[in-house]
């Protein structure tokens, strides 16, 4: 879709929330909500680009937002009404792209902030597309698998009218996964046609990509040991602490130590478990056929998920959730780095003091774009009917990681800044210029 289109969706909540001006985003404060704190990076990186007004409230604000109510039939008969949103924030670079979140949290505000985040790390790792995030308000793991698959459908329909393979295209993110995509594929197919090209993170049976379960982590992993190279921080035999288990916890940690790294503890919503001789992963993964929480491990000590990221280690992974490093901890966290696999783990004032202690912090919008970088190579697997074999896929992956690890860290010593603040004032600048190329600003 042009920017110029400006279709408002039947249910459209809002078509275009101006965000927070650089008054409110100065409110370094824990107390921000999930799209405060990525706007306040934003607006941070718009003074030091000195970016027009016009620019600032464009970039600033999302594109388009679509909230749905989403009626399902329970097991048991009743009917369950969830809150389901689909977010376009920025479409300059190319057709929306980004994840669909099941969680408790998942509403308005932390959807905006993950479609603003989207924008930019798009723009970081240069892939051709502008940024969204969809989200359902919901517990998955109080739903069967039923339940899942008719909320899933319905859900799809719903947003059906802004998504498309040259429009936005959807992917997993937190409590979704492949199966997820797979049942949007057979909801949106039933409309559309065959349209394999309309999510990415799919089955490869249905034509995922080769390597794009993984990738999230997969990238995470290369982008640390460019950082660690680039710290003379030794990878090898790194005391990594990884909170997640989940798709890009377990792939980060499982992969990290393939790479020789010893990881000492993992968690989930549940807690943790720590072994400081480092835990066998294959063994960690292989108990949740008999647990359900990586808490019951049995080669570990269980600790609870604030003692995790206050563990003695070389490098800290938050994988799970946002602002779990705040005011409140950041003195506490005693890793020399902390790589962002989730989403805005750390808040703009944790941020702040972290560095100030002399700590690297590898942003989001870089560490976790291995994902992203896949779903772009699976949706032109799709647009060109071709598949690729896996070690293509992380061989390309490879590269573009590397290069947008050296662009950030290249970025970051010419202008003496962080890296986040690096990496957000290259993403910003191309978004902006693209905006600036269309005539739209
Ligand atoms: P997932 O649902 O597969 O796993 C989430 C993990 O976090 C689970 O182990 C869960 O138990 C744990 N968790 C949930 N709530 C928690 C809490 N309050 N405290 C501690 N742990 C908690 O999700 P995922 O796909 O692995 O996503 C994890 C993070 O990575 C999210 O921030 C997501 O936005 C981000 N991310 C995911 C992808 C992707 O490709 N899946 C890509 C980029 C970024």
């Amino acid at each position: 879709m042009t920017k110029t289109e400006q279709v408002t969706p039947e249910g459209s909540e809002s078509e275009h929330a101006i965000a927070s001006r650089p008054d409110r985003a100065e409110k370094a404060r824990d107390d921000m909500t999930p799209y405060e704190a990525a706007t306040y990076f934003f607006h941070k990186s718009a003074d030091r680009l000195e970016l027009r007004d016009e620019m600032r409230e464009v970039l600033g604000s999302t594109y388009r937002e679509l909230a749905v109510q989403i009626p399902v039939r329970m097991d048991d008969g009743n009917i369950a009404v969830f809150r389901g949103y689909r977010i376009q924030h920025n479409g300059a670079r190319g057709p929306y792209k980004g994840g669909i979140r099941y969680h408790e949290s998942a509403d308005l505000d932390e959807v905006r902030a993950l479609a603003a985040l989207m924008t930019w790390k798009n723009a970081l790792i240069d892939v051709p597309f502008g940024g969204a995030k969809g989200g359902v308000q919901c517990d998955p793991r109080a739903l069967s698998s039923a339940e899942l698959e008719r909320l899933t459908r319905r859900f799809t329909s719903m947003i059906s009218y802004i998504i498309g393979v040259h429009r936005d295209i959807p992917a997993p993110d937190m409590g979704t996964n492949a199966q997820t995509m797979a049942w949007m594929i057979d909801a949106f197919g039933q409309k559309n046609g065959y349209t394999p090209g309309i999510v990415t993170g799919k089955p490869v049976e249905l034509g995922g990509s080769q390597g794009r379960e993984e990738a999230t982590g997969r990238g995470v992993v290369m982008c640390t040991l460019e950082a660690a190279k680039r710290k003379d921080l030794q990878f090898e035999g790194a005391r990594i602490a990884v909170q997640g288990f989940g798709n890009v916890g377990y792939w980060t940690a499982a992969l990290a130590s393939e790479q020789g790294a010893s990881i000492v503890a993992v968690s989930d919503v549940g807690g943790g478990t720590y072994n400081r001789n480092g835990l066998d992963i294959s063994k960690v993964f292989a108990s949740l056929e008999d647990a359900e929480s990586v808490t019951e491990f049995g080669d570990g000590d269980s600790v609870s998920n604030e003692e995790l990221l206050e563990l003695e280690c070389d490098i800290l992974i938050p994988a799970a959730i946002q602002g779990v490093i705040d005011g409140d901890n950041a003195d506490e966290i005693k890793a020399p780095m902390v790589v962002e696999a989730a989403n805005g783990p750390i808040t703009p004032i944790a941020d702040e003091l972290l560095l100030e202690r002399g700590l690297t912090i590898v942003p989001d919008i870089l560490a976790n774009t291995g994902g992203v970088t896949v779903s772009y190579f699976e949706w032109v697997q799709n647009i060109q009917e071709f598949r690729w074999e896996q070690k293509d896929v992380n061989a390309e992956l490879q590269k573009r990681m590397s290069k947008a690890t050296a662009e950030v860290f290249a970025r970051s010593d010419k202008d003496t800044t962080s890296l986040r603040e690096a990496a957000f004032d290259i993403a910003v600048s191309r978004v902006a210029r693209a905006d600036e190329l269309r005539g739209y600003v």
